[in-house]
């Protein structure tokens, strides 16, 4: 049985800010809200991913764009991210022959950034939890949401034991299958939709040379476009590439058709070969390592009065071909902090702003993702669109 505990009075304005999910997002967002004089509490349903052990979940690294460096600044942790972070200059392409091309990202040694999802994350933490107004709580999930009550169930995950927990204010930063929109998604007239791709995608490697050295061009991201599916590989700082393929789950070329080792192995020699070489642990990390699937989640409203938010993938989970969806969860903590300085604590104005304003921008990164998928896939390696970006760089 959940133990009880009374809820806090609607005008209650000192009462903590509670976040939900301390991901990306969610640790961020803490960082804004406590700069802004809140007090904050955070509750993850994993365990503290800085006391060691392995991080559930997708990619190893991730791509920071403007919009993720811009947030970052804000809370004055840009230089320290910094530190941890790899310029990527251009897309390098790699053809079925081991020929390569290049495009830049823009001009001036514009760069996009590679970072490692776990290191941002801890830093993220560490940072949170030095502000004194910040409390974690891992190991804590929510269970259940009663919104009229303000009341979390949150279940300890290493007892089990659940209890209420009153809340003023609840921000919904836990992710895709978030549990704090599933209560939303129980309210009258609610809009969702979730669309899967019918490719997933697996992590695989190349392990840094003999003497730490990186294998392939440093400062780029790799593409191995073939049409259908598309291979693409980002740099660590350790030396190590983070590769990504993305393929069909069924068909002649897909998951379904590769079985076995040897076939792993037949498959990759014919269509990556200049990676082979690189990856000896292929076929090992192939059959190992996860298959994840690619999922577009659309939803409104986001808000439910002034009590609950959703931010981040809890409210637009994209797929990952622009490289966009952390970037644009960090960019509503930017908005949604310009938006608490100009309308104070009228927090009915602020999140009926935020909703009007991020949903339009997220639905177009949502469909730009996809779209990408099509031109990183198969048009990249075309000649014909090299030569107009070559033009369009002049
Ligand atoms: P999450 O990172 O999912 O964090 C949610 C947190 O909530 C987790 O810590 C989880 O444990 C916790 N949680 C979940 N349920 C509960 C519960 N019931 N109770 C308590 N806690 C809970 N984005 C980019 O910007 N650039 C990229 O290059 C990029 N590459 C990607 C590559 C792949 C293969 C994929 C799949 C995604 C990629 N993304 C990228 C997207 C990015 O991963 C997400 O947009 C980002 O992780 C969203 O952060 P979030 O904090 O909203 O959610």
């Amino acid at each position: 049985m959940p133990t009880q505990s009374s809820s806090l009075p609607a005008s209650d304005s000192s009462a903590p800010l509670t976040v939900m999910g301390a991901g990306l997002v969610g640790s961020l967002l803490s960082l804004f809200l406590a700069r802004r004089g809140h007090s904050v509490e955070v509750f993850e349903r994993r365990a503290d991913m800085r006391q060691g052990g392995a991080v559930e979940g997708r990619s190893i690294n991730l791509a920071l764009s403007d919009r993720g460096w811009r947030a970052l600044e804000a809370v004055g942790i840009g230089d320290e991210i910094r530190q941890v972070a790899i310029p990527m200059y251009r897309r390098v392409m790699h053809d079925a022959q081991g020929n390569l091309s290049h495009q830049p990202y823009g001009q001036d040694n514009q760069a996009i950034y590679s970072v490692s999802r776990a290191g941002l994350n801890r830093t993220l933490l560490t940072l949170a939890e030095a502000d004194p107004r910040v409390t974690l709580h891992f190991n804590q999930q929510l269970a259940g949401l009663d919104m009229r009550a303000r009341q979390l169930e949150l279940r300890d995950t290493t007892t089990g034991q659940e209890r209420q927990q009153p809340f003023r204010r609840l921000f919904g930063t836990d992710g895709a299958f978030s549990a704090v929109r599933s209560a939303l998604q129980k309210t009258e007239r609610y809009n969702y939709s979730q669309s899967y791709l019918e490719y997933g995608y697996k992590e695989l490697n190349i392990e840094p040379g003999p003497n730490g050295e990186w294998l392939l061009e440093k400062n780029a991201l790799h593409i191995w476009p073939r049409g259908q599916y598309m291979m693409i590989a980002l740099p660590n700082l350790d030396g190590s590439f983070n590769c990504t393929l993305f393929f069909p789950y069924e068909g002649k070329h897909s998951f379904a058709a590769l079985q076995t080792p040897a076939q792993v192995q037949a498959f990759f020699e014919e269509v990556f070969p200049d990676i082979v070489p690189l990856m000896p642990e292929l076929t090992d990390e192939y059959f190992r390592n996860p298959t994840g699937s690619l999922v577009t989640i659309r939803c409104f409203p986001w808000a439910f009065d002034d009590d609950v938010l959703l931010l981040g993938d809890a409210s637009h989970a994209i797929v990952p071909f622009y490289g966009q969806g952390m970037n644009a969860g960090f960019e509503d903590c930017t908005v949604l902090d310009q938006l608490m300085e100009r309308l104070g604590d009228d927090w009915h104005a602020i999140f009926t702003e935020f909703q009007q304003q991020r949903k339009p921008n997220a639905d177009a990164i949502a469909d730009l993702a996809v779209y990408n998928f099509e031109e990183m896939r198969d048009r990249v390696g075309d000649p014909r669109f090299l030569l107009q970006k070559k033009i369009e760089s002049r």
